[in-house]
């Protein structure tokens, strides 16, 4: 018999850890040893936290939400005792990983499968759940050479926001000649509204290590760094655990496995710069100097950190990577569209019913996304827009709801997939406020190395504060346009190319919005 209460950052926040205490309470209390109570990741369901699952033997899965410390003594006494679950604190599975009998399936958890699942501290659990063992058969049993063609055949490209085959990325970190090479965990997550990578490392940390000594061995690096952003406690101190476990398991550090593979682990925290997220911008951080991006190439697989070659991977690609051994590459290519295989998480916010974390197939719909998983918007309004890709990204308007989620399509809309943000908006929200909302987000964040990022934002900003403030001149919209794309084709990293997206992609979908506010002024 299990009881499983969610103790991530969002369990923790709504109040988790008084349920989980009031439940060892009771079952000190009551002389009740043969329950098992575990601490697991969030199981996606962020809407009802707090969030109790319990098993009991033979019977499916019943899910609580919304529980405190009184109905979690209730779901003891009446579910766990007696067999009788508590009605009204069940909550609708639709959502989540498990969806309920008869119900299409929208959902399928590869990365996020082990999160709300098992006890992200306890390295027995990670290896019960098949843990480690894609290590230990690329260590017994495959070539480097064989472990990226297989990641290859399996089509998995960059979850960080690129859309890089990841394959190919070892490849050419394999083929540099060099005594010392690095693996470097992307885990710097800095749009507003994303936190996948959070809730990944805090739910199923060793799942990320694994990869990351996968990519060690088939790249030829017998380091690893996992850089993680400062504001996120407790994914960081999950982490130190799981590395401390896995080094007493010899599943990092010298001869892992007695196989000879040297691959240790260490974490670096960043302060929090957006910019940092960028490769080369994380590479110097790293190595303590300016978060400050530089032109490529040189690709960091060529001269990375400390001018070694270096593979850079987000946090959810490498999570991907013990699956596709153990399954096989047909098995995660045949999931998808063409050119977008597997599946990916996003964070879904905003004005939406369920807000959580979805992992579903590519090619799933927006409007399957945001009505059959998320409930739809909430107090009956009308949706509006959805901004995918972050402060990168733009927004995509309802006409396009039946739009498939794949790295082609939405870079045709004019938006990306980046990490995995999704906030979904209604018709309250004013696309032009939103527009200059991210682009201050951006001004704030730009290093200030080159102009077009650095000015190029403040005017564009200043452009479209004159529109919210009836000063605009009439031909604003031509200017915004104008500099937007100048701003697109000369800033020299990622975050300025992508800056004007959400103005210029905004101006697109909702050039009425704009009309009119000019429009009213003039
Ligand atoms: Fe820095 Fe912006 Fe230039 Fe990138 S585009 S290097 S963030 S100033």
């Amino acid at each position: 018999v299990e009881i499983l209460v969610g103790l991530a950052t969002c369990g923790i926040a709504a109040g988790g850890q008084a349920v989980y205490d009031k439940l060892t309470e009771l079952l000190e209390t009551e002389h009740l040893p043969n329950i098992r109570l575990v601490k697991v990741g969030c199981i996606g369901s962020c809407y009802c936290e707090p969030t109790v699952q319990v098993n009991l033997p033979g019977k499916a899965p019943v899910y609580y939400g919304y529980v405190d410390p009184e109905s979690a003594e209730r779901i003891l006494r009446e579910h766990v005792l007696q067999g009788q679950p508590v009605q009204d604190k069940i909550i609708n599975m639709s959502f989540n990983r498990t969806d309920p009998p008869g119900a299409k399936r929208r959902q399928l958890r590869i990365a996020l499968k082990n999160c709300g699942n098992l006890d992200p501290e306890n390295i027995r659990e990670y290896i019960a759940f098949d843990g480690y063992a894609a290590l230990s058969r690329v260590l017994t049993g495959m070539s480097p050479e064989e472990v990226i063609s297989t990641v290859k055949d399996s089509g998995l490209r960059g979850r960080g926001g690129g859309g890089f085959p990841t394959g190919l990325k070892w490849q050419a970190t394999r083929e540099q000649v060099s005594p010392e090479k690095y693996m470097i965990c992307n885990a710097d997550e800095g749009d507003p509204g994303a936190y996948m990578d959070r809730s990944l490392l805090e739910g199923d940390p060793h799942s990320v290590l694994e990869g990351l000594a996968i990519g060690g061995y088939a790249t030829g690096a017998s380091h690893g760094i996992i850089y993680i952003r400062a504001e996120y406690p407790l994914a960081i101190a999950r982490l130190n655990t799981a590395i401390d476990q896995a080094r007493e398991w010899n599943l990092l550090g010298k001869n892992i496995l007695q196989t000879g593979f040297d691959f240790d682990v260490e974490l670096r925290l960043g302060a929090g710069a957006f910019v940092c997220g960028e490769e080369t911008a994380l590479i110097h951080s790293v190595e303590g100097k300016r978060g400050e991006p530089t032109k490529k190439p040189p690709y960091p697989s060529e001269e990375g950190y400390r001018k070694k070659p270096t593979t850079v991977n987000n946090v959810e690609t490498l999570a991907n990577i013990p699956q596709i051994i153990l399954r096989g590459p047909g098995w995660f290519s045949s999931i998808g569209t063409a050119q977008s295989k597997g599946t990916k998480v996003f964070a879904l916010v905003g004005k939406i019913n369920h807000v959580g974390l979805v992992e579903v197939p590519m090619g799933t719909t927006l409007r399957e996304i945001i009505y059959d998983i998320g409930g739809g918007i909430p107090d009956g309004k009308d949706f509006k827009a959805v901004q995918t890709g972050g402060p990168s990204g733009g927004v995509i308007s309802k006409e396009y709801l039946d739009t498939s989620i794949d790295y082609e399509s939405l870079r045709a809309l004019g938006t990306m997939m980046g990490s995995g943000g999704m906030i979904v908006m209604d018709e309250t929200n004013c696309m032009v406020d939103i527009a200059k909302f991210y682009l201050q987000f951006t001004m704030d964040e730009s290093c200030g190395k080159c102009t077009p990022c650095r000015i190029g934002t403040k005017r564009l900003h200043e452009l479209l504060d004159s529109i919210t403030k009836g000063k605009a001149a009439p031909d604003v919209l031509q200017k915004m346009e104008r500099l937007g794309n100048n701003i697109r084709f000369s800033a020299l990293c990622g975050l300025g190319q992508t800056a004007p997206n959400p103005v210029l992609s905004t101006m697109r979908y909702f050039p009425e919005e704009y009309r009119l506010h000019v429009e009213e002024h003039t």
